[in-house]
């Protein structure tokens, strides 16, 4: 039989190599980002339009390169950051397989514009399917732009692959963020369809990670340092009571590359254990610093994943260096877990007083008293811990101030709704602690979580109005802007046909900012921002292609923003009212978190607690 083994054609070869370093707009950011860095740049340029499929611009001022390297910097395995193997193991740099630009030259159309510093002229080079256009000299700064357009114009499999705009940008997004937290030091900038998405100058850690995420992270920072032989640590944890339900903000750089390790994430979970509320995450940015020689950043094509030789004494290490960092910060007392999350007892240097089981028949809630606002948490969730028997801390003011800023959410309407026509029976419920109802049932008790009920409740009104196609909204009375980080807004953007579906009238409005013309009736009156952004932090992450999935978890959302909160003294028929209504529901039992609203106490399990 003749012989059938060839050898590929270059051309080949490279595309099916691209498949692994290019499998999307924002791989080619993150390789040419990368580039720039290793080559010295202090500042960088991205330039995109159409979510990178049409063009992606990078340029630098970094050291350029000459006519050879410019032609030789397209082959595959053509590199100037590694000699030999051993030089893997001593490596600084972002690059060195020397793939990417032969990666991206054989999957779209390549212009590169080159100088040296110090030489009078640039080169040119032209490409495209991985064939040399031109290359010629050229007038054009120090340093290198290169630009990438008509991504996989030759392979339309491929093209069609890709997603939506608004998910590719955020792809590149990720990787811009990426690139520039790991070095503050360098300027970059974003500028995406002729608009600016970001522009960053040249800052320590903190403003970086300000400029990126937004004013508001700034409180949030707890500074992390250790220093070890094995790893030298860096950076910010932030603080326990900002977590958020999403995984969004976690950020691990080694040698100032990022990557993910789901085990020393587990470290930063333990460090936090105990300080966070089920079901939110911490948020980190930590910054290690390694000897090459004892990481392995070879076992990934797209390098974001590196092996450690010492991970689980770095696991400790991270471990202990947070939970440190934490402590320092006050923020880790002893807290009472089993505090619903919405409540939040203004801290004070009394003892805590064993909660007493108490009616107020007299009680109007039509009237709005102090005492109501005090224990609310607030919707926004950010809520901060009891600090119970503590002297006032610079953290335990901070903490309330942050109570006087809570907006006020009337809670008349609902309150309203809770109570029928006709009186009901004679006292039947007792309310502990504004939170909990509780009954005689049978010869035992049943025990009714208020707050959760009342989710409940809403949730399943807001599912029926939304499959009715009935959602009742009301216009506000003066419009409100809501301003968010360009990341953020291409998320909310994606969420737009959702939330109006859902009653929300907005718009687009400038650059990274909707306006609020009118929200659903059962919100009652909040801060519009305040809630597009929970709702963007509940739904980050989400899987677009499951929109059934979405609307429930933004009816999730807005029931928990909508429903009484602990410490609502509920008279007698609004009680009543409420139990009919949760036992009315499709599912009474949980919360639409999956949490129980209700607990029965048997005679038995009485007697067993009285011993
Ligand atoms: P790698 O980064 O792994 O070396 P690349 O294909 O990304 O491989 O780049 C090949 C070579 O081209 C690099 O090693 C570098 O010498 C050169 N190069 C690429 N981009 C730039 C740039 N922006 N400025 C200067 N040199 C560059
Ligand atoms: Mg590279």
């Amino acid at each position: 039989m003749a012989d059938i083994i060839r050898l590929l054609p270059d051309n080949v070869a490279n595309q099916i190599a691209a498949g692994e370093v290019v499998q999307r707009p924002a791989s080619i950011v993150k390789e040419l980002l990368e580039n720039s860095v290793d080559a010295g740049a202090t500042d960088i340029q991205l330039i995109a339009s159409e979510s990178g499929k049409n063009l992606i611009q990078v340029s630098d001022n970094g050291k350029g390169m000459s006519e050879t390297d410019a032609r030789m910097a397209l082959e595959r395995h053509a590199t100037s950051k590694i000699r030999k193997a051993e030089d893997i193991f001593s490596i600084y740099t972002k690059g060195f397989r020397g793939e990417a630009l032969a990666s991206i030259a054989a999957v779209a159309k390549m212009q590169m514009r080159t100088r040296l510093k110090g030489s009078e002229l640039g080169t040119e080079i032209k490409v495209a399917a991985n064939e040399i256009d031109s290359q010629e000299y050229c007038q054009c700064p120090e340093g290198t732009t290169i630009k990438v357009q008509n991504l996989f114009y030759n392979i339309p499999a491929r093209r069609n692959f890709l997603k939506s705009d608004q998910v590719e940008l955020r792809h590149m997004i990720d990787e811009f963020e990426r690139v520039a937290m790991a070095h503050p030091e360098l300027a970059f900038r974003f500028e995406h369809n002729g608009s600016e998405l970001f522009n960053l100058p040249a800052s320590s850690l903190r403003q970086r990670i300000v400029n990126i995420f937004g004013k508001r992270f700034n409180e949030k920072l707890v500074p992390v340092d250790e220093d070890t032989e094995v790893v030298k640590l860096e950076g910010f944890v932030g603080k326990p009571e900002f977590a958020k339900k999403t995984r969004g903000e976690q950020f691990f750089f080694v040698n100032n590359r990022y990557i993910r390790n789901p085990y020393l994430h587990k470290a930063v979970q333990k460090a936090f254990e105990g300080l966070l509320l089920e079901g939110s995450h911490p948020t980190y940015f930590l910054f290690m610093d390694i000897d090459p020689a004892r990481i392995d950043v070879n076992i990934h094509p797209t390098k974001t994943e590196i092996k450690f030789e010492d991970e689980r004494v770095i696991h400790s290490i991270i471990r202990t260096a947070v939970k440190h960092s934490l402590g320092q910060y006050n923020i880790a007392p002893s807290l009472d877990f089993e505090q619903d999350q919405q409540y939040n007892p203004p801290p004070n240097n009394q003892a805590v007083e064993a909660p007493g089981i108490y009616i107020d028949p007299s009680f109007n809630p039509f009237e709005k008293k102090d005492h109501q606002q005090k224990s609310t948490g607030g919707f926004s969730g950010s809520g901060s811990y009891p600090q119970h028997s503590k002297p006032k801390s610079r953290e335990s003011q901070e903490w309330e101030s942050l109570l006087n800023q809570i907006p006020e959410f009337p809670v008349e309407q609902e309150q309203k709704s809770l109570i029928p026509e006709e009186k009901l029976a004679p006292i039947a419920y007792l309310q502990v602690g504004g939170k909990y109802l509780l009954k005689s049932h049978g010869d035992g008790l049943m025990l009714i979580h208020q707050r959760r009920a009342h989710t409940r409740i809403i949730f399943e009104r807001i599912l029926r109005s939304l499959n009715n196609h009935q959602v009742a909204a009301q216009q506000l009375l003066f419009p409100s802007q809501v301003a968010f980080s360009p990341g953020d807004f291409q998320q909310i953007l994606e969420l737009l046909p959702s939330l109006r579906e859902m009653g929300f009238d907005l718009d687009e409005f400038g650059q990274n900012e909707l306006i609020v013309h009118g929200i659903p009736l059962y919100l009652e009156n909040p801060n519009p921002g305040e809630i597009l952004h929970e709702i963007l932090e509940e739904t980050k992450n989400h899987n677009q292609e499951h929109q059934e999935d979405l609307q429930e978890k933004l009816a999730a959302k807005m029931a928990k923003v909508a429903a009484l909160k602990v410490g609502t003294v509920l008279e007698q028929e609004a009680m009543a009212h409420l139990v009919d209504e949760l036992f009315a529901c499709d599912n009474p039992y949980h919360s639409p978190d999956g949490r129980p609203t209700i607990i029965n106490l048997a005679s038995s399990d009485l007697d067993k607690t009285f011993g």
